[in-house]
């Protein structure tokens, strides 16, 4: 069993960006005749990964689930079962083509190996604290594995060969490159790249190398790289290092090894994320927070770019109403549906976020004034579209938007801010559910 990572499972690895715009298959099959251990852990994985479980107590059973329903993800199995042992049982699904993790209740090392050479995914003894937060933590992995993709850079075809094998077979998207050159083509035009493992020993351009130029391209909170090499040069490792790796791994390594490994670089990768996200975005809305909006909005004005830009301040009207009428659950839901419609109506390169409380902020760019005038008179229509329905009561909603307009120009930020604010106020007063806008030369 591999050591449960230190870090701890991050909720949300909201900064990745999925490859892969498929459904995936969802569903585990957990196949054991101890019934304590098996509800534990089916529990656990519907509650904290919200992934639907089957369980079976026997190979018969399994057979039957695995045929009535599709779309199945992962077996989780013991290894004695009524009517299967050992490596009948661990062949029957492998066979089937099924990623496959064996749980035993008995710590036999040569049973352990033995099993290990079988295509499995890892071999997790059950009675040992922590197993089951472990295993949680396993299938969290090979399901987020999925949406990663890694690129693998060696000359050798049977080291590339090997190294890929394990990577597809712990979920990962794989990418092969036979040199340095071909590694940073890939890189360049495959943005979703997140794991890059590199040879040091390569014609034209060696590991060490390749992993500066990588760096270059990607930085630390977007990729993780492992330098892998079979020479025992002792500057090698800090080299790679020093030049941006993550990790080492020195050739040859075992299975276990190579999958710890790469699991602990995205783990940590992934929490790098979720810090992120946690600093830059509204926890209640999932918008980008004020802070984000300000860095963002700064950014995009010092761009080179012509034509008018619009910040718009958008503000529930009379909200404190609906929190003293519903409650502030409620409340809560009204500003998660305010910043839906206001998702929606944001195109690519627009900015919106919770600037605070019931209040919205827009940054939009490219629109003319009488787009911009549409837009937003859009935006308040279809807040007020909305119906929520809290038990019996259900509930409209209204908000008053100010906009303020000018050409495109660095540092104008605080100005079409303000101005903004004064229109939203001038909308409040000339009684609400309506549009105020300015046009600054
Ligand atoms: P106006 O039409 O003038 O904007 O009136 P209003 O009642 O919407 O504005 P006011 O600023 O007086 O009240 C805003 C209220 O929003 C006060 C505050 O308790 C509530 N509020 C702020 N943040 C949250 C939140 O995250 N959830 C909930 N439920 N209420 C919040
Ligand atoms: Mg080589
Ligand atoms: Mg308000
Ligand atoms: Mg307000």
């Amino acid at each position: 069993m591999l050591p449960i990572p230190a870090t701890p499972v991050p909720t949300s690895p909201a900064s990745f960006d999925s490859p892969s715009i498929t459904p995936l298959p969802q569903r585990i099959l957990l196949v054991e005749n101890s019934r304590t251990f098996t509800t534990m852990l089916r529990e656990a994985i519907e509650q904290r990964l919200e992934l639907p479980v089957s369980v079976a107590s026997s190979l018969a059973e399994a057979g039957e689930l695995l045929d009535r329903e599709s779309g199945w993800f992962l077996v989780l199995t013991g290894l004695v079962l009524a009517d299967g042992d050992r490596d009948q049982v661990v062949s029957y699904f492998v066979d089937r083509g099924l990623p496959t993790i064996v749980v035993s209740g008995v710590y036999d090392e040569d049973l352990r190996k033995r099993v290990l050479q079988q295509q499995i995914i890892d071999y997790v003894l059950k009675n040992t604290p922590g197993s089951v937060d472990y295993l949680v933590w396993l299938v969290q992995r090979m399901d987020r594995n999925r949406r990663i993709a890694a690129l693998v850079v060696d000359d050798s075809p049977s080291a590339r060969a090997y190294a890929a094998a394990l990577l597809s077979m712990y979920g990962y998207q794989v990418i092969e490159a036979a040199d340095g050159s071909a590694a940073l083509r890939a890189i360049e035009a495959d943005p979703a790249i997140r794991l890059v493992i590199v040879d040091q020993e390569m014609p034209g351009m060696e590991g060490v190398e390749l992993t500066r130029h990588l760096r270059a391209l990607r930085a630390r909170d977007k990729m993780a790289v492992i330098g892998i090499s079979g020479n025992s040069d002792p500057s090698l490792i800090p080299r790679f290092l020093k030049n941006g790796a993550n990790d080492f791994l020195r050739k040859p390594f075992s299975r276990e090894e190579f999958f710890c490994r790469v699991s602990q670089n995205v783990d940590q990768l992934e929490l790098i994320g979720t810090l992120q996200d946690l600093a830059t975005r509204d926890f209640l809305t999932g918008l980008p927070n004020r802070r984000s909006f300000l860095e963002q909005s700064q950014r995009q004005l010092a761009s080179a770019g012509t034509g008018d830009v619009s910040v718009a301040m958008v503000d529930i009207d009379h909200f404190k109403h609906i929190n003293d009428s519903l409650g502030h659950e409620a409340g809560d839901q009204a500003i998660r549906a305010v910043a839906g419609v206001l998702q929606a109506h944001t195109r690519g390169h627009d900015i919106s976020a919770r600037f605070g409380g019931e209040e919205f902020c827009l940054l939009v760019a490219g629109m003319s004034a009488s787009e911009s005038t549409r837009h937003f008179e859009q935006l308040r229509e279809a807040i007020a579209a909305l119906h929520l329905q809290f038990a019996e009561r259900s509930l409209r909603m209204t908000v008053s938007i100010g906009v303020c307009r000018m050409p495109l120009r660095a540092g104008a930020l605080h100005q079409l801010i303000t101005e903004a604010d004064r229109q939203l106020y001038l909308a409040k007063a000339a009684g609400r559910n309506r549009v105020c806008s300015v046009q600054l030369p």
